[in-house]
């Protein structure tokens, strides 16, 4: 009676903590923890993955065709673009003039018998390529944001221009759009559940001992997300999207603490969308700006790859020159949009970025073994980079809007 129910963020934040609590606990049980608690992680993450996309898909279609303008969708689209890599560009550059100075701080450690094996790299335009989607189902059944966005964009296009005709399209879409955000809200109730069960067998397979000799690598690292989020986000959600940064930071916790967890940006999507819409981002815009961005902008990945590739040449004995460092900024920023929303994706994109200035690829073995804890940190970045855009783009909007009523009346 009258008691006060806890809030999500709430609820996350203690999940967190107990997750921690019992994955140091755990540590000499780690086996019980990834057989039988991480299995529920896995189910609630699925569970996530599950709806992601007809929520990208229908919410992208709801938004665009509630715009009625397709010129609506390109002001939108080029604002978001230019955003996310402008800030992508920045967060590398901080990565590496950070870790330049730090390096001295770094571990130089052996790097003979290294060994890493690097995934086939796809050029820059087979990323551009692969955005287009070759098949009418592929793209939902491999969970292919970005093809989904071109398929949502293009259908929504093909409805506005039917018009009247396609009127009962365009209510259907309305309400698949409801009833998915409804299942959306089903699932995220469970998200403290899900935060536990997917942090504590990290925390205990990782336990304190494994990140001993990287400490430094990793506090870089940290410093810089924090250091991004504090300088950049703060700046631009103030001045460009008209909200406190306290209050953004506030209202994107729980995003963020779930980002923690499960180290997925796509995974985060919509919870990202939920805390985004209570901080006053416009549904329209947010539906489509959040998924773009889950997929396209990784700062936090940004500023991992530049920190480790400054450790990884300290290890080589190599320092790395000027236009070097410049090659890794733009390589960096590209590598950003083919790196996908998942666990250790960021990790894989580095043998991009190290190849680009002629790094040993094998390096990557130095920092493997603890990529999940660099992830957690950049996952958490990269969605509240989205986030930002998100609350910009909409306040931008709405401002245009009113200069447009102005001007009307
Ligand atoms: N896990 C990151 C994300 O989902 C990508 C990465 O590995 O850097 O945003």
């Amino acid at each position: 009676m009258g008691k006060k129910k806890l809030s999500l963020a709430g609820q996350i934040f203690i999940a967190l903590v107990l997750a921690i609590i019992v994955g140091l606990l755990m540590g000499n049980h780690a086996d019980i923890a990834k057989s039988y608690i991480k299995p529920f992680g896995t189910i609630f993450l699925n569970l996530v993955k599950f709806i992601v996309c007809p929520i990208v898909l229908f919410s992208i279609m709801a938004g665009i065709l509630s715009m009625k303008d397709i010129r609506k969708v390109g002001a939108i689209g080029w604002k978001t673009v230019v955003y996310y890599l402008c800030t992508t560009a920045f967060a590398i550059t901080i990565g590496l003039i950070v870790a330049y100075f730090a390096k001295g701080f770094f571990p130089v450690l052996s790097t003979s018998d290294l060994s890493y094996e690097a995934a086939a790299s796809t050029s820059f335009m087979d990323t551009i390529v692969g955005i287009f989607p070759s098949n009418f189902l592929a793209p939902l059944v491999n969970a292919n944001m970005l093809q989904i966005i071109v398929m949502a964009i293009l259908i929504g296009f093909a409805v506005i221009l039917v018009g009247e005709k396609a009127s009962s399209v365009f209510t259907a879409v309305e309400h698949l759009n409801e009833v998915f955000m409804k299942v959306m809200e089903l699932i995220l109730k469970l998200s403290p559940i899900g935060v536990f069960c997917l942090l504590c067998p990290v925390i205990a397979e990782n336990g304190a001992e494994i990140i001993g000799s990287l400490a430094m690598v990793l506090l870089t690292a940290y410093i810089c997300y924090a250091l991004h989020a504090i300088i950049v986000y703060s700046t631009t959600v103030r001045t460009m999207g008209g909200l406190s940064p306290l209050k953004f930071f506030k209202g994107m916790l729980p995003a963020m603490m779930f980002a923690f967890s499960s180290a997925s940006s796509v995974g985060t999507l919509p919870l990202n969308m939920e805390c985004t819409e209570k901080l006053g981002a416009n549904r329209q815009v947010s539906s489509f700006v959040l998924p773009l961005g889950a997929t396209i902008n990784m700062d936090g990945t940004a500023i991992y790859q530049g920190v480790c590739a400054i450790f990884i040449a300290s290890c080589y004995g190599i320092s790395l020159s000027f236009s070097q460092m410049l090659t890794i900024v733009l390589t960096a920023t590209l590598a950003s949009i083919g790196t996908a929303g998942v666990p250790g994706a960021g990790m894989v994109m580095l043998a991009m970025v190290l190849t680009s200035v002629g790094l040993p690829v094998d390096g990557i073995a130095l920092v493997a073994g603890i990529d999940r804890i660099f992830d957690m940190g950049r996952t958490v970045l990269n969605i509240t980079g989205d986030a930002s855009c998100a609350i910009i783009v909409s306040n931008l909007e709405k401002k245009r809007e009113a200069r447009k009523a102005m001007k009307k009346a």
